[in-house]
């Protein structure tokens, strides 16, 4: 339905979008997630020639609509876009706001279209409201009117940036309620989003955009289980994260112990985990003493907020035995105290290098 062919755009000299290639089937419901600033809604404002591209394709049911000859309108009208900020006419009733499009631009007859109006207020819930300005509603209640507006031009594709970002945390549901509803209708959506959940059970695909680019897609099971990458698995997981090189057994474990407690304030985790972390750490790093006798080591603390899981990462440049591995001399082994500390145990060896990973209780 939609395709896009090495899509860039280009402000001045920041290059927001680099290769875009995206397809999009009829029915398909593609949910955009990504850091903010990284040109997802540029790329929902290419679509509908909002913005117009600085490089490559887009075509719609095989039609490529950066021909100068495009009707321009037509292809907004076709693949309508819900905003964040709502955008109704607030001189105009709600009624008028999804009536006004139909008549002057399908050139449907007030009748017709305000029976359709009508309909489609009902659907969102706000048949009441017809005769309301826009300032006499709550933003979710705008919101569902704008999006009741959207349909009244009868779009094959619906693209909503953000629909939720501007409303109070207690009007968010009611907007996913509709949007979800249309998903089951069958209506194709592109959806740039932060509500994950949502996200995850809306989406026939989701779509990580980063650098510029598509950079992971799969399904929400892929994106949201099993991200293949490090950057996606950090933004899913809205994890945090400090490094600290340890070049030799002599390491200044004062100024690394500090820094672990700073992060661990940073995050608001309770003193017992920092505690708890420290141990680990110091353990870890004493068993692996003779190894750093010639090799250094990277230590890595993340927490991920989704998960409420303290991750240790031990990356070292040689493979030493695994410290966790029980027919070692107990001087080698970490402590008993030190494994009830932890939840999961990952040592991996390979082309000479070695990765401890421990998540804690
Ligand atoms: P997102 O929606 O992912 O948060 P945007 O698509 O809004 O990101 O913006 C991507 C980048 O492009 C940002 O750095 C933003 O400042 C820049 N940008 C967006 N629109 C314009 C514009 N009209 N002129 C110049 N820079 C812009
Ligand atoms: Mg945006």
């Amino acid at each position: 339905m939609i395709k896009t062919e090495h899509l860039s755009k280009k402000f001045g000299n920041l290059t927001v979008l680099r290769e875009i290639n995206l397809q999009i089937n009829e029915g398909e419901v593609i949910s955009i997630v990504g850091p903010s600033g990284c040109g997802k809604s540029t790329l929902l404002r290419c679509l509908n020639l909002l913005e117009r591209p600085s490089g490559g394709s887009i075509s719609i049911d095989g039609i490529d609509i950066l021909d100068p000859a495009t009707n321009v309108p037509k292809i907004r009208q076709k693949m309508n876009m819900v905003f964040q900020s709502f955008n109704l006419f607030d001189h105009l009733s709600v009624m008028d706001n999804l009536t006004i499009a139909p008549i002057r631009l399908l050139g449907k007859n007030s009748k017709d279209a305000e029976r359709k109006a009508a309909g489609l207020l009902a659907m969102v819930g706000l048949a009441e409201k017809a005769e309301s300005f826009p300032d006499e509603l709550s933003g979710g209640q705008k919101q569902r009117v704008a999006i009741a507006r959207c349909l009244a031009m009868d779009p094959e594709i619906i693209l909503f940036d953000e629909p939720t970002s501007a409303l109070d945390p207690t009007m968010v549901s009611e907007v996913l309620s509709v949007i979800r509803r249309l998903a089951k209708n069958g209506m194709t959506m592109i959806i740039v989003t932060h509500e994950m959940d949502f996200a995850r059970d809306v989406s026939s695909r989701v779509i990580y955009l980063d650098e510029g680019i598509i950079y992971e897609e799969g399904s929400p099971a892929e994106i949201f289980d099993h991200p293949r990458k490090e950057k996606t698995r950090a933004f899913i997981h809205r994890i945090r994260s400090i490094g600290c090189h340890i070049a030799s057994p002599d390491y200044d474990r004062y100024t690394m112990n500090a820094e672990i407690e700073a992060f661990c304030e940073k995050q608001i985790l309770p003193s017992i985990t920092r505690q708890n972390l420290i141990l680990v750490v110091e353990e870890v790093l004493r068993a692996f003493r003779p190894a750093l006798e010639n090799a250094s080591i990277d230590l890595t603390v993340a927490w991920s907020e989704k998960k409420e899981r303290l991750e240790v990462a031990f990356d070292i440049a040689g493979t030493p035995a695994n410290p966790f591995d029980e027919s070692l001399a107990p001087s080698e082994q970490v402590s008993a105290v030190v494994r009830g500390l932890l939840q999961e145990v990952d040592y991996l060896q390979a082309d000479g290098r070695s990765r401890l990973t421990l998540s804690l209780n």
